[in-house]
């Protein structure tokens, strides 16, 4: 949250576009077109709770219809408010076209603080709410697809999924109708890790290209890298745990609400997770040090910083301290303009939100694409796979033994090469295949383009410039 006299969330977000525009050469009025918000639906809506009438506010916020159906989370916080989830919105839209999922941007919140509800309660509550954006067309599979965000979850959407099938009987693409579903309401599988998942493959790709390490001041792999992670939510925690287990990478720092832990020789994401849901914060966790003082731990001395929790944490307040080499934006709107502006002065690199945390929108692309073909991804070919591939090793086999070759194959070979893709292999590989992608189309433009000098402007020129097409082959 921000603590200092800086441009709301929205305005940040505006500062930014604006900053990319001036590099591109959009027809007069197409940018401003774009920039604006379409329209932001509030509703109060009433739910009967301990016998009283509680009153709620929500937000469905629509930024960019160049493409619809529109897509973005629906959060659950007690400080949501219209510019938040504008600023979200118009985020949606440009991570959308920058990792190419076909939808326009949108984005969700409701004013509330889950934590002070009964899950039965949270049940009447989300339904009306999706009850009062159904009946509005806010959701639905064609014109608006909601997914979890901070504060929501699988659970949220199987009611709001529910919800959306209980006012249309006859839709048979009912379930196309909100994503990020548990596996046994439509859901499809990696979606809950997939943010992280992406995260993990953004910085792999970063790696992958030797002279964008040396931009951040780094070399080699991501093995052995010191990484801060802020927030051990969904996202945060899955990142963390990957690029851990994974990567080799050494997490020393995590910062949550209560405080942070920090450990030269590298934290256990998963140890610190399950303490934190026994114990409610860090505080206490044994072998780390901990201290109370969280935000002061972003600024500890690191090659990876990865801000996983609110937007403007980084701010004009503290970015002339911040000592990472590398900031991977997982959460949205993580840093300011202004700090975005400092650090760039001070050479660190920043892999931007719209494109380091749009795994989490990505599967949901396939969840959609799933439950609008009603069938599970690999169920016609997986097996069909496994018996080509085992003719081939039967052949082999037959070979090596009539011709006395003495050949082999290993175990694991053999174990891994028959196996065909299931539905969580097919997510994953669509899933690195469009952060490399998306990656190698804008860090192609900080490369070449000399008037371009990071890769949040670089990331921002690709994704204007699809949106600006779309606009331009509607004959806006
Ligand atoms: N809430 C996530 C985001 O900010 C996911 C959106 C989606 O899956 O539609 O990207």
């Amino acid at each position: 949250m921000l603590t200092t006299n800086e441009p709301s969330f929205r305005e940040n977000v505006e500062l930014m576009f604006r900053r990319a525009v001036a590099h591109t050469d959009l027809p007069p009025g197409l940018a401003e077109k774009i920039q604006v918000c379409n329209a932001t639906y509030t509703v109060r809506f009433g739910v009967r709770l301990r016998g009283k009438i509680e009153t709620f506010t929500g937000y469905r916020s629509v930024h960019s219809e160049h493409m619809e159906p529109v897509k973005g989370g629906i959060r659950y916080a007690p400080e949501v408010n219209q510019n938040e989830v504008e600023a979200l919105a118009a985020l949606m839209t440009y991570k959308c076209a920058l990792v190419e999922t076909p939808f326009g941007g949108s984005k969700g919140g409701l004013c509330i603080d889950p934590r002070n509800y009964e899950v039965h309660e949270l049940e009447a509550i989300t339904r009306r709410f999706a009850y009062e954006l159904a009946k509005r067309d806010l959701i639905n599979p064609a014109q608006n697809v909601p997914a979890p965000d901070m504060g929501t979850s699988e659970r949220e959407m199987a009611w709001i999924a529910d919800q959306y099938a209980r006012m249309n009987t006859t839709d048979i693409n009912a379930r196309a109708c909100v994503t990020g579903k548990p596996l046994n309401s439509g859901g499809i599988k990696g979606r809950v890790e997939a943010t992280g998942r992406g995260v993990q493959f953004a910085l792999r790709e970063f790696f992958r290209h030797p002279e964008d390490v040396a931009r951040a001041h780094l070399s080699g792999s991501l093995a052995g890298k010191r990484v801060v992670v802020q927030g051990l939510g969904n996202v945060g925690y899955h990142a963390a745990s990957f690029l851990r287990a994974e990567d080799d990478a050494r997490i020393i720092a995590i910062i949550e609400r209560d405080g942070a832990l920090l450990s030269a020789d590298g934290l256990d994401p998963d140890a610190v997770r399950d303490w934190i849901a026994e114990h409610g914060g860090v505080k206490g966790f044994p072998g780390a040090e901990y201290v109370a003082d969280g935000p002061a731990a972003l600024e500890t001395d690191c090659d990876i910083l990865i801000p996983a929790a609110l937007e403007g944490v980084i701010n004009m307040s503290n970015a002339a301290r911040i000592n990472a080499r590398l900031i991977i934006e997982a959460a949205n709107g993580p840093i300011t303009a202004g700090a975005d502006e400092i650090l760039r002065e001070r050479q660190v690199v920043i892999i931007p939100d719209l494109y380091a945390n749009a795994g989490g929108v990505t599967v949901s692309y396939f969840e959609w694409v799933k439950n609008l073909s009603h069938i599970r991804f690999g169920r016609m070919q997986r097996r069909n796979e496994e018996a080509h591939a085992s003719l081939l090793v039967r052949e082999l086999e037959r070979l090596s033994a009539d011709r006395e070759l003495g050949w082999e194959l290993s175990p694991d070979f053999k174990r891994r090469y028959l196996q065909g893709a299931d539905e969580l292999t097919l997510v994953r590989s669509g899933l690195d295949d469009t952060m490399r992608t998306a990656y190698q189309s804008f860090a192609e433009v900080w490369r070449t383009r000399k008037d371009v000098h990071d890769l949040r402007t670089a990331a921002f020129i690709v994704a204007i410039e699809r949106v600006a097409d779309s606009y331009r082959a509607k004959g806006l």
